[in-house]
């Protein structure tokens, strides 16, 4: 079992747990919130180092990643487990049930380098760990990142973003390209709902964004949680500030888990993205159909990359490749979108 530095020992056996906000303290033969990092005979256990739910090739268009690669295959890493409890989660059956102590769909034990060597058997030159919350198994993406770096792969993390700085850092210095929740602008939802940290997901979010991973953010768009004009005007604030460039992704929630409230209004939807757009360079509306799912020059209207399902026309681009970066083809502006040729 791999040791870990991001667990503390306290009096009586008792450990915490120091990778995201929730601080576990874990008693001897027990779990923290996430179900998947426990305490045995006083240290830290990870009991699902390496245990992976899929495995398998997706669009990178699925990830949500619009401008990294477009048109491009990954490698999919899935896990067990999360550290918040989303009540709408479209993944509870991976996300929740080892928190709960219930039963799980299978998982196989996978070394960090077999998954290097399913990549490249797969013709894929980037990894995603995504699914449910990778980050709650740190360890095994650390070992598993570094093995990727060293064979030339690219890592991409899809991830709910809720992981304190030390850890965040470590992650971040791995991770080329990232899709990062941004659940809701409140710190009662996040706290109430959740069981997350707003500030936390937001110095995430920046933290990224400075260390220079390529950066998306998404939003799931449930009535009456998050879908006020007023509280998706202070996520637009919060971009913004950080570079009206990041492609931010809002996405139709439709009922799932245990909540059951009616699905997103697609035409709110798209008011919402419209509003978003005069501010944000790049936003995106998800499952749903809609028109705004192209991405256009926001130089010269022209467009770019044409996206109908998971079939991506990208002959709007005309690729630098000197430096994998993309100009518009009809006014040569410089894009913030990365292509070009992936090591396998
Ligand atoms: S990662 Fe899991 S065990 Fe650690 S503090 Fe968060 S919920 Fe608790
Ligand atoms: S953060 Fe994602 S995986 Fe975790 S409970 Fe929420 S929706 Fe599910």
């Amino acid at each position: 079992m791999p040791q870990s530095r991001y667990f503390t020992a306290l009096p009586e056996a008792t450990l915490q747990c120091l990778l995201c906000p929730r601080g576990c303290l874990i008693p001897e033969g027990g779990r923290g919130r996430c179900g998947v990092r426990g305490n045995r005979e006083g240290a830290g256990e990870l009991p699902y180092y390496g245990a992976i739910t899929a495995l398998q090739v997706d669009p990178i268009e699925k990830k949500p990643l619009y401008h990294y690669h477009p048109g491009s295959s990954i490698l999919s890493v899935g896990f067990l487990g999360c550290n918040l409890h989303c009540p709408f989660c479209q993944n509870w059956h991976i996300s929740q049930l080892p928190s709960k102590g219930g039963p799980s769909i299978p998982s196989r034990l996978y070394a960090p380098q077999a998954i290097v060597h399913a990549a490249q058997a797969e013709g894929s030159g980037q990894i995603a760990y995504t699914y449910s919350e990778p980050l709650v198994h740190l360890e095994f993406l650390l070992d598993c990142m570094t093995c990727a770096r060293e064979a030339g792969l690219a890592n991409i993390l899809v991830s709910n973003g809720c992981i304190n700085p030390e850890a965040a850092q470590a992650i971040l210095s791995l991770t080329d390209a990232a899709n990062i929740d941004l659940k809701c602008f409140s710190q009662a939802t996040y706290t109430r709902i959740l069981g997350g940290d707003l500030a936390t997901v937001l110095a995430f979010i920046t933290q990224a964004w400075k260390t220079g991973v390529h950066l998306e953010v998404t939003t799931l768009v449930v009535p009456e949680l998050n879908d006020q004009e007023a509280e998706i005007d202070r996520c637009i604030d919060f971009l913004a500030s950080l570079s009206p460039d990041i492609p931010w992704h809002l996405c139709a929630y439709h009922p799932a888990y245990t909540w059951k409230i009616r699905p997103t209004d697609p035409e709110h939807l798209v008011a919402l993205a419209y509003r978003a757009r005069k501010t944000l360079s790049y936003v995106y509306t998800g499952n749903i159909s809609s028109p705004l799912q192209d991405t256009v020059c926001p130089h010269c209207g022209h467009l770019l990359i044409r996206r109908r399902g998971y079939r991506i026309d990208t002959r709007g681009l005309s690729l630098e490749t000197m430096q994998n970066t993309c100009h518009c083809r009809h006014c040569g502006t410089a894009l913030p979108i990365f292509s070009g040729p992936l090591s396998i």
